[in-house]
């Protein structure tokens, strides 16, 4: 098959140097568009992730990134980024082999925003100062902000890339040493950048990548009774296991940002034919596999009809195919396993009384490809309206009143993002502030910047990744009092 790079890095990356698990384990790692093996990658277990955090207890203890003034940080993760850059073509190749992503997309979004993210941070790296109060009492009293310690910090496989950086690049900035885990479905990015970070002057044990899997590897970072916070991206379900071993170890402070089942709400006065696109962009963008997907459209009555015919006309043009080439919008579904649980739920879908209005079929012999996939006459506790599918399946209803959009939105046990179309101000802030989610996208959909914090409400998660609330959550505050003297007071 063409555009497979050649796979350099296959081991794992602890203390500066690539090395083999010592269970001398590996596992494959598939290409979603052929369903063939690309390569064998090293598996860590809790022994690897063992050693993995000795070295970053040493960096940390005894190494000089934390003791580093913040602006000489900042100029190594800012060679970094540029490293990203000048190996774009192959980190974005290795994305979309690795999991179905768009070629173009990786190549012109995620990895330029990965240099963004290094940069935004690298940004910051200089300015993390405590406060100085006047106090009543005869005190100088001030705030240290001081790095964590050693983060583990675990992945999901839908954004490789971004998450590798929205983990990484703040708690650098922050002055911490780390273990990353990657998705075991998508690790082959993670090690190459692991390569980049040596290059660019990153010190030994500061990264280190131990791909693996969840029960294992990721089991053993959330245990570890010598990592000093985690932060995690993944499922619902699994976050609450995080929690549970963090709390059944050391009590590492943990943060979640977990899944979604986000709703669009279009209003009568919406442009219908920019509704539908925003929609369709909502729950096709990267096959559905988003966490903020609006994978809920519900449209007000007076636009229902038309909305429902324009999302047909517009999905037949969709064009599902090898990520790699540029006229498709809708690689393959990343792994075997998400493919096969994307087709239950349709199934499901039609066993619980919805209409099926499009798609709702496999592409194909061979990859994991999937139809845009439409439901209608959806009710609000039907399975496909309430669990996160994770797939490109919009399921569609219709409402009469703002309170009624309003209820059926909130209806659900996530709180990660939520869209809203209208040209009435009164109906967006209204809407806006009565559900509860982590980000609203008022006429418009992704649309984030490194400034803009982002997670969850309710089981969505907590904790903030993105803008300088990110920092927080690699930071504590010391609290330092002396005695004034002769002070006035
Ligand atoms: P997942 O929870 O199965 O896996 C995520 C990561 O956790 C993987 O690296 C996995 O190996 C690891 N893991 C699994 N079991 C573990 C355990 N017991 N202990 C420690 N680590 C463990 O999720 P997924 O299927 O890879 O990703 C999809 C989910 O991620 C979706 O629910 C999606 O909404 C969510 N997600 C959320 C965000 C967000 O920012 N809120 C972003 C992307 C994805």
């Amino acid at each position: 098959m063409k555009n497979i790079p050649t796979i350099k890095f296959k081991k794992l990356f602890i203390n500066g140097e690539f090395v083999d698990s010592v269970s001398g384990k590996t596992f494959e790692t598939v290409d979603p568009r052929t369903e063939e093996v690309i390569t064998e990658i090293a598996e860590a277990t809790k022994e690897d992730v063992d050693i993995a955090v000795k070295a970053a207890r040493q960096a940390f203890d005894n190494g000089p990134w934390p003791r580093m003034p913040g602006a000489e940080r900042a100029k190594i993760m800012v060679k970094w980024a540029t490293l990203i850059e000048r190996n774009i073509e192959e980190v974005a190749a290795l994305d979309t082999i690795d999991g179905g992503k768009l070629y173009s997309w990786c190549k012109t979004v995620d990895i330029p925003e990965a240099a963004n993210i290094l940069r935004y941070y690298a940004g910051a790296a200089d300015k993390i100062h405590g406060e100085v109060f006047k106090t009543s009492r005869n005190l100088h009293l001030y705030t240290l902000m001081e790095p964590i310690g050693v983060v583990g910090h675990i992945i999901p496989w839908n954004f490789p890339t971004i998450m590798f950086f929205t983990k990484v690049a703040p708690s650098l900035a922050a002055g911490c040493t780390m273990v990353l885990k990657p998705a075991e479905q998508t690790p082959l990015s993670a090690l190459f950048y692991a390569h980049l970070a040596k290059q660019a002057g990153i010190p030994d044990g500061v990264l280190n990548v131990v791909p693996g899997f969840g029960s294992n590897a990721g089991a053993a970072i959330t245990s570890h009774m010598d990592i000093d916070a985690v932060s995690f991206t993944g499922s619902t379900e699994t976050g609450r296991r995080v929690m549970q071993a963090a709390a059944l170890s050391n009590l590492k402070p943990v943060s979640l940002e977990l899944g979604g089942k986000s709703p669009i709400i279009v209003f009568d006065d919406a442009d219908v034919d920019k509704a539908v696109d925003l929609a369709l962009f909502g729950i096709l963008h990267n096959k559905g596999e988003v966490c903020v997907a609006f994978s809920r459209v519900f449209v007000q009555e007076g636009v229902y009809d038309e909305f429902e015919k324009k999302v047909v006309e517009k999905v037949i043009n969709w064009v599902v195919g090898d990520p790699f080439d540029p006229k498709v919008q809708q690689g393959p579904q990343t792994s075997k396993v998400q493919f096969d649980k994307i087709l239950s739920y349709i199934e499901h879908g039609k066993n619980e009384g919805a209409t099926l209005l499009y798609g709702g079929r496999k592409v194909g012999k061979k990859g994991y490809y999937i139809e845009p996939t439409i439901f209608t006459n959806v009710k609000d506790d039907m399975l496909i309206a309430q669990d996160e599918i994770f797939g490109p399946v919009m399921t569609l209803s219709k409402f009469k009143t703002i309170d009624e959009a309003i209820k059926k939105a909130n209806n659900t046990k996530y709180g990660l993002a939520a869209g809203i179309v209208t040209q009435n101000l009164d109906i967006a802030n209204t809407v806006t502030r009565s559900i509860r989610a982590g980000i609203i996208w008022i006429n418009c959909y992704f649309a984030f910047d490194n400034d803009c914090p982002f997670g969850g409400y309710k089981m969505s998660g907590f904790g903030r990744d993105y803008g300088l609330e990110a920092l927080h959550k690699y930071l504590q505050v010391k609290s330092v009092a002396t005695p004034i003297y002769n002070s006035p007071w």
